[in-house]
């Protein structure tokens, strides 16, 4: 037998992480990296962050799991807070944000549903967006390379070129229910949609009696210098989903909606076995106790403006490799000219931690509680790995 015993699914590097610390992974073999892959912008907060850690050890030895059959203290408060820090009034918990989006697209079907519209179940999606790989997320994404060989696709979406409205409009059918967009498009290349581009679309979706959905499953959880992305416009979605950050590290994610959408999820119509127990919410309130006090999100902007100065200087000195920075916060991307998985892999032999996206970038997602010192360290690695490009193309 040939086959690895971890099902093939994906291409790693041989390199294998024993423990953290902030924005520091270790190697069994004894290497430091510093991390800007962040475990795809999910470890918020660096590894073996104190307060994280004591509040799990905590409830470790209280209460893992009880079944959502009964009140579970710790998520009927991570709810409230959520609730109370956005544009939600209700909030499901479960375990990733391919779930999370689950959760939100059954929601807009039943929405319709439940108000006598039976046959509004379309959803329009954006080109290039990515909402996780269960069936139904994969067809929302609509990428060829994630429906490959997964036919016939879930039915119900209608894709259109991200961050143009009327190509939105002209989609919209009597059957359509919700249109779905991520405040800044992650996997797709870290593309963030302006504010007149989300106030459109929320203008669209009022006009036409549609959800307005935000996959903020990787741009939220103070990600972009907001608690969510979508707070930079005054712009507000029906349903949001949350994951990556939420937990730390934790798997944990949540489907935000208003009453009026929310109230249609009656007992039974949704569930989850381990969503938002008790282990898991604790991890949540965790990291919400650090994201909500006071200052934390104004350092994730200070380190976002030096960040993004550094890498601008880089770009410009290797216009050869990069073409631009672009992103929101710290969540990054360097628009590369030679193939972005050479990049990646140069970062990686001098140290440095990123990960790929779509259009050809490499995208950096730090700790948002990464220092001055650490950002210095890994603009100078990409300064080096960069001139080291540089030198094997000639
Ligand atoms: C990562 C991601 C998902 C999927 O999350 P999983 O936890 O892998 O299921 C969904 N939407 C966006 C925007 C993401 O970045």
């Amino acid at each position: 037998m040939s086959i690895s015993v971890v099902m093939p699914t994906y291409a790693r590097t041989d390199v294998m992480f024993d423990h953290g610390e902030g924005a520091w992974l270790c190697t069994v073999d004894g290497r430091r990296f510093l991390d800007f892959g962040a475990g795809v912008a999910v470890t918020a907060l660096g590894h073996a962050h104190p307060h994280l850690v004591e509040v799990l050890k905590t409830q470790a030895g209280k209460l893992w799991h009880c079944s959502n059959l009964y009140r579970i203290p710790g998520q009927e408060r991570l709810a409230q807070r959520l609730v109370d820090h956005s544009f939600a009034d209700t909030a499901f918990f479960c375990n990733s944000g391919a779930e999370a989006m689950e959760c939100a697209l059954k929601v807009a079907r039943r929405f319709h549903q439940a108000n006598g519209a039976k046959d509004k179940y379309r959803v329009i999606t954006a080109r290039g967006a990515f909402h996780g790989r269960t069936l139904a997320t994969i067809a929302a994404g609509g990428q060829a390379k994630h429906l490959d060989g997964f036919a016939p696709a879930v039915d119900g979406f209608d894709q259109v070129a991200f961050g143009n409205l009327n190509e939105a409009r002209a989609a919209i059918t009597a059957q359509t229910a919700a249109v779905v967009v991520e405040p800044v498009q992650g996997e797709g290349g870290i593309i963030p949609a302006d504010a007149a581009y989300l106030k459109g679309l929320r203008a669209m979706a009022d006009e036409f009696g549609l959800l307005l959905i935000f996959d903020e499953v990787q741009s939220g959880m103070g990600r972009t210098g907001k608690l969510f992305a979508h707070q930079w416009s005054d712009v507000t979605p029906d349903v949001m989903a949350l994951a990556k950050g939420l937990g730390g590290g934790f798997p944990i994610g949540a489907c935000l909606a208003t009453e009026r959408v929310g109230e249609v999820m009656t007992p039974g119509s949704h569930g989850s076995t381990f969503g938002g127990n008790p282990l898991a919410t604790a991890a949540g309130n965790a990291v919400l106790d650090v994201m909500l006090a006071p200052g934390f999100l104004d350092h994730v902007n200070a380190m976002a403006g030096l960040l993004w100065s550094k890498l601008e200087h880089v770009v410009k000195k290797h216009g050869g490799i990069f073409e631009q920075v672009r992103g929101q916060g710290l969540m990054l991307g360097l628009k590369c000219k030679v193939p972005n998985g050479d990049v990646v892999a140069r970062l990686f032999a001098n140290g440095l931690l990123v990960v790929g996206a779509g259009d050809n970038v490499v995208r950096l997602v730090p700790p948002l509680i990464i220092g001055e010192s650490e950002i210095d360290a890994a603009a100078a690695i990409i300064d080096l790995a960069a001139g080291q490009l540089a030198a094997a193309a000639k």
